[in-house]
């Protein structure tokens, strides 16, 4: 294996927080497989149930989430996770609501993460319109609320302390860096994994004939990436620093 760039900081536990089956693994697939290669603890959570990810108007919603929960484990599995865990909302009506950052701010106190995965909460106009789906910008902003204050709040959804979920921190949350990148993470010996991973999720390729085809795009970013990072293979992402041992976080400059 190739000698990689290391990690801005050591992480123990890590959640990742993804709309829909398959959005971790294109948002973030290969640093995934990373984390687990240097034995982070990595477990997900998918809000949805993922009933609308297809083109077939007839097939049973509860058929198509069941089989996209299966592919789910079947990608994470690819990329070393284990620990898949959903809430199953209706897929395309997620909102930033009280109902779902309870959910969230339920599941960070329980696993306790230093590191949260999730959407970018802004809508991108400059990256394709896939990556603004309205359930990733919901969940993006809902896990970021979460973070903070939810989770660490022990005012803040009082009813978690009576479950015995008492206040967690979370000390950074990436997401993907689309035009405000300010993180590149070497995926050089998980590129492959997270295309795997990726098409793991069959249900979503069923029209095609030459899946691995349809996704080089995403080896064709981790490559562009790479070059700007100076290895082989990078994913890019915006980095939320929450704890103040990591400082006061950047110093804005203003052009003249
Ligand atoms: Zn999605």
């Amino acid at each position: 294996m190739t000698p990689l760039i290391p990690l801005p900081r050591r992480f123990e536990r890590v959640l990742v927080i993804a709309a829909h089956p398959d959005d971790a693994e294109f948002a973030f697939g290969a640093t995934i497989a990373r984390l687990r290669d240097e034995g982070v603890r990595v477990s997900y959570l998918v809000v949805s149930d993922g009933a609308q990810g297809g083109e077939d108007p007839d097939e049973p919603a509860a058929e198509l989430a069941a089989t996209r929960a299966a592919e789910q484990r079947d990608a994470a599995r690819v990329l070393g996770v284990t620990e898949v865990e959903f809430l199953g909302f209706p897929d395309g009506l997620l909102a930033d609501n009280a109902e779902l950052r309870l959910s969230l701010a339920r599941v960070i106190r329980r696993h306790r993460p230093d590191l949260v995965l999730t959407h970018q909460p802004l809508r991108s106009l400059q990256f394709p319109i896939g990556a603004s789906h309205p359930d990733h910008l919901a969940v993006g902003q809902a896990a970021l609320n979460a973070v903070y204050p939810d989770a660490r709040n022990p005012r803040a959804f009082p009813e978690l302390l009576a479950e015995g979920l008492s206040p967690h921190r979370v000390a950074e949350v990436w997401v993907p860096g689309h035009e405000h990148t300010d993180l590149l993470i070497d995926v050089g010996n998980t590129a492959e994994r997270k295309v795997a991973a990726i098409l793991a999720h069959r249900s979503q390729f069923r029209t095609s004939t030459d899946p691995a085809a349809d996704v080089r795009w995403v080896v064709d970013r981790m490559l562009g990436y790479g070059k700007l990072h100076s290895c082989e293979y990078a994913e890019a992402y915006k980095r939320i620093v929450t704890d103040a041992a990591a400082g006061p976080g950047p110093v804005l400059t203003v052009a003249s």
